[in-house]
């Protein structure tokens, strides 16, 4: 158990305000992501976003939000009602104290999933007060080591022709590398795309790629082997997410790095993988995880192993906790959340740039205002 909690702050801030909102991003063009070519989901055409949005009696402001692809997006928004009201009151420095607070009220449903992704929202919003709070860019807060972190683009699996286009346009906008998704059902395919691809770039281009976790494994061993001649930043999600075992088994064999971790939604799953060996590029997401509370966690713990670090997704919040990492770090340009902030990711020279606005320097737009579905606002009263 906690220590016996604090529930309000006489001498300090204290939240007076909780803003929650469900909103449906719409997708430019449906996604076939690797997943959904062995039939087992349908292409993306939507992303459901949980925000919540906080503020102070000294007039404070925190923004955040955690987000859930196909199914989830209002069973996060309908948890997070829940435990809103019990923020009220609280002094919104304690991070530790409210994620805890609000993991053991929704504890009976367990400590990973949605309940931990309906308080990363409340959580990033926490993070992001405390640095507007003291003026500064959330990785400055946390304490940045790098000011720009490299940065790759995701190329998907369409005809050879246009993975090759697809990855010079990618490069000329500033990418700094490239993840091809590997998914053809002929494996031979995915091997010869790859060949064109290190041909047509050189070999001084970063490339990765990223099995989205659909081989077996025996099928990983001999596909990681035949993948360790095109010199890969990484493999990632060579086998089922959570087979550490495997992956571990995978890291020992290949001397080409292996990267997993996205899809884990609690520090104890990462903990797992981390201490059975089976990546030495971790990638947790902030959001799915439960927020930069636990996140920072992770990173500790693939810090103390010596591991690089490769977030996942979201890549506004991502690239601040990414530049207070103390080792390697690599961040994936994703653009899908670009419409629901009125702020862009600024990319230059193969890295993202850590803006220099207060917190995480992200403002709603009218679009994501529009794209709101449902929302509620808990206040205090007098
Ligand atoms: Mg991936």
């Amino acid at each position: 158990m906690p220590e016996a909690a604090a529930p309000t702050a006489p001498s300090g801030d204290r939240i007076d305000r909780v803003r929650l909102s469900l909103v449906f991003l719409p997708l430019a063009a449906p996604v076939s992501d690797t997943k959904a070519h062995p039939g087992r989901s349908q292409p993306l055409t939507e992303v459901a976003f949980l925000f919540a949005e906080i503020g102070t009696v000294d007039g404070c402001r925190g923004l955040g939000f955690s987000y859930a692809k196909r199914a989830g997006g209002p069973a996060l928004y309908a948890h997070a009602k829940e435990l809103a009201p019990q923020l009220l009151g609280q002094d919104p420095n304690d991070t530790g104290r409210i994620w805890e607070d609000l993991a053991w009220a929704g504890a009976s449903v367990g400590r990973g999933g949605l309940a931990a992704q309906a308080i990363a929202a409340v959580d990033i919003a926490l993070w992001d007060l405390k640095a507007r709070r003291a003026g500064l860019p959330l990785a400055k807060l946390l304490g940045a080591y790098r000011d720009a972190v490299h940065c790759y683009a995701g190329v998907p699996s369409t005809p050879l022709p246009e993975v090759v286009e697809t990855a010079q346009r990618a490069l000329s906008a500033g990418a700094g590398g490239i993840k091809l998704r590997l998914s053809q059902p002929d494996l031979a395919a995915d091997l010869e795309r790859l060949r064109v691809l290190r041909e047509r770039l050189g070999d001084g281009v970063p490339l990765m790629v990223d099995a989205s976790q659909q081989w077996d494994r025996p099928t990983a061993h001999r596909m990681c082997r035949a993948l360790e001649r095109f010199n890969l930043v990484w493999i990632e999600e060579p086998l089922d997410a959570h087979d550490a075992v495997g992956h571990a088994a995978l890291a020992a064999a290949l001397d080409t790095p292996i990267a997993t971790g996205e899809m884990l939604t609690s520090v104890t799953e990462h903990a797992q993988l981390i201490e059975a060996g089976a990546s030495d590029v971790v990638q947790p997401d902030a959001p799915r995880v439960g927020g930069i509370t636990p996140f920072l966690r992770i990173a500790a713990l693939a810090d103390h192993k010596g591991l690089g670090l490769a977030p996942h997704f979201a890549t506004e919040v991502h690239l601040h906790l990414a530049a207070a990492y103390p080792r390697s770090t690599w961040i994936e340009h994703v653009d899908w959340l670009e419409p629901l902030f009125n702020e862009r990711v600024e990319v230059r020279s193969g890295r993202v740039l850590v803006p220099d606005r207060p917190g995480l320097g992200l403002t709603v737009s009218q679009k994501a205002v529009a794209w709101t579905t449902d929302h509620i606002e808990f206040t205090e009263t007098a």
